[in-house]
């Protein structure tokens, strides 16, 4: 089995996804199971970064209702992907997995601050860097944020792991005749307007001619797959 496409890559969690059967917050066995898959990945000699959401717990767009100006929810927003990122970073350690947790934001006792020749460092030594509190600014997203850092240490792709097993030509849960792409354009992606992050995420890749892999995080052994490169998921490129 060859893992020579990828030497780094960036994974994109969604902090919903951590929800797993839950309401709210994180379920124990998503968050070994997503830890596990990064540890197999790791010990197969790929890089990993990781980019965590925090939709589980708060995301700034709430804000407005509950009272909460726009900025000051988007922070909160960052500070949610900082907890999830810690129980990540616990998650792997307990694996025997070392890792480095680097914020967008400022908070030296439980986190580097973000230097990207330092993160490329860790990688380099084959630690897992977990980049929490987004890029550190309100109006962005931690799409974005995995779009951004995976350009600055020169990730070869980011992957996507969400709850869907790829982009398709229409939303499956209400169209029967809605197809899965396995490979599709950047400017496809547009002219169709799919939804695979927001613009300025996406925007980013494209300019960057950077891929980009959506694929079902969910399914215990995906990411491995999507490593050696199976056709799980979806991969846009220029073409
Ligand atoms: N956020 C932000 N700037 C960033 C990254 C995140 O303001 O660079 C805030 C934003 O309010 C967002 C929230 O953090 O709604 C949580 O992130 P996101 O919604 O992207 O998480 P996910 O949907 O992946 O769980």
């Amino acid at each position: 089995m060859t893992y020579k496409r990828y030497r780094r890559v960036l994974l994109k969690l969604s902090g919903e996804a951590l929800m797993g059967t839950q309401q709210f917050g994180i379920e124990p066995s998503r968050l070994e199971q997503y830890a596990l898959e990064i540890k197999n990945a790791v010990e197969n000699g790929i890089q990993v970064a990781v980019v965590i959401g925090g939709g589980n717990i708060f995301r700034g767009v709430q804000s407005d209702n509950v009272g909460i100006d726009r900025v000051q929810g988007d922070y909160m927003g960052m500070l949610a992907t900082v907890i999830n990122a810690m129980a990540i970073q616990s998650a792997l350690e307990q694996m025997g997995v070392y890792t480095r947790l680097m914020s967008g934001i400022k908070m030296e006792q439980i986190c580097e601050p973000y230097i990207r020749r330092r993160a490329i460092r860790h990688l380099e030594k084959n630690r897992v860097v977990i980049f929490a509190a987004g890029l550190g600014s309100p109006y962005f997203t931690t799409d974005s944020a995995a779009s951004l850092r995976a350009i600055e240490i020169g990730a070869d792709v980011v992957l996507k792991g969400t709850r869907v097993d790829g982009v398709y030509s229409a939303d499956p849960e209400k169209n029967p005749e809605a197809v899965r792409y396995e490979n599709i354009s950047f400017e496809q992606v547009y002219q169709q307007g799919l939804n695979v992050m927001d613009m300025t995420a996406f925007t980013l890749c494209r300019e960057n001619n950077l891929p980009i892999i959506v694929f079902d995080m969910n399914t215990p052994g995906n990411l491995l797959k999507v490593l050696q490169g199976e056709a799980v998921g979806t991969l846009i490129t220029e073409y």
